[in-house]
């Protein structure tokens, strides 16, 4: 049977819903409107897209947003200077800035500048650090985004076997840690794989809950994929395709047609967990803001 299709799109678009109605309370209720800071370096034009959208997503739920374009000719230092600027403005209660950065710059410095408070993205140590000891923090959007999905699509964590394939700061080490807590919609057993692990389908055939983050195009396939297992696709992954007219199409990391006739439930590429990670951004800002605005 053909799996569920766990919609991405619909449940951003309710998340957002809930951070834009959290916006209208707190200006209510504390006069505080929550703002984001959005900084790119360079042009590449991925970032640059994601960046815009990033922006618009900001303004159009109600939230003060700012863009800082920076040139690729930009220092370490000078990206420091702003970070710093950032974290004593009183108007940004989140800061994010757009990776990857030029080679000139070492990322995880810049990371580790931005204030702890501020750090909607869920990058800084400290913030990883939160989620391995269970405490109150920032959550990775993407990885936050793929267990609201998991959640709303109504999927038991609790005691599910979840193998997450791709250990990366971003998406693989802080999914599995969140998944393996000992708190609602977690408690999981998690397997962590990667390019070394041995005998990959065998134990990606045990997973209840499969999440791919790989970044290799339709890696996962159906025989790698146990029958009603619930899989989660991160991939972005561009493909050349003659008959499309932009002569490339987007697929994520899993054969979706046929893990789609073995899984009982799916998210797809586009429309999965792409829209969620700008709507996770909104709503860590949103938190930062009410956290910021109770310290008052
Ligand atoms: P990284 O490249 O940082 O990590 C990829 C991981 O996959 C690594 O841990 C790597 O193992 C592992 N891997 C690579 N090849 C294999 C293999 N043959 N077998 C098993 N494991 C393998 O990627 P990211 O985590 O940043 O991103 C993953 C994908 O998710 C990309 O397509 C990216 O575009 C997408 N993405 C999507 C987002 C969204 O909003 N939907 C957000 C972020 C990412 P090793 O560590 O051993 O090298």
């Amino acid at each position: 049977m053909a799996a569920r299709i766990i919609d991405g799109t619909k449940i951003a678009a309710q998340v957002r819903q809930e951070v834009a109605a959290g916006i209208v309370a707190l200006k209510e209720q504390t006069g505080v409107t929550p703002g984001l800071a959005v900084v790119l370096v360079g042009e590449n034009p991925a970032s640059q897209s994601y960046v815009r959208n990033k922006n618009k997503a900001a303004h159009e739920i109600g939230m003060y947003s700012e863009q800082h374009n920076l040139p690729e000719s930009t220092t370490e230092s000078e990206l420091l200077a702003l970070v710093k600027t950032l974290n004593h403005d009183p108007r940004i209660n989140g800061i994010l800035v757009q990776l990857p950065l030029p080679a000139a710059i070492d990322e995880q410095k810049v990371i580790d500048a931005i204030a702890p408070d501020k750090d909607v993205d869920g990058f800084h140590p400290i913030s990883l650090g939160r989620i391995m000891t269970g405490q109150t923090g920032f959550r990775p959007c993407t990885p936050l985004g793929i267990q609201r999905l998991l959640t709303e699509a109504g999927v038991k964590i609790p005691g599910s076997h979840v193998v997450v394939v791709g250990r990366s700061n971003i998406v693989g080490k802080p999914i599995a840690n969140m998944l393996m807590q000992k708190e609602e919609n977690a408690d999981a057993t998690v397997t962590l794989c990667h390019s070394h692990t041995r005998d990959l389908p065998s134990i990606t055939r045990q997973a209840d809950i499969l999440i791919a983050a790989i970044g290799k195009p339709l890696f996962v396939t159906a025989d790698m994929v146990r029958d009603g297992a619930v899989v989660i696709d991160v991939g972005i992954n561009r493909i050349a395709d003659p008959g499309h007219p932009r002569g490339q199409r987007m697929v994520g990391d899993v054969k979706f047609d046929e893990v789609s006739l073995k899984a009982s439930a799916i998210t797809p590429v586009p429309g999965g967990v792409g829209p969620m990670t700008i709507a996770m951004l909104l709503s860590n800002t949103l938190q930062s803001a009410r956290a910021s605005a109770a310290r008052k």
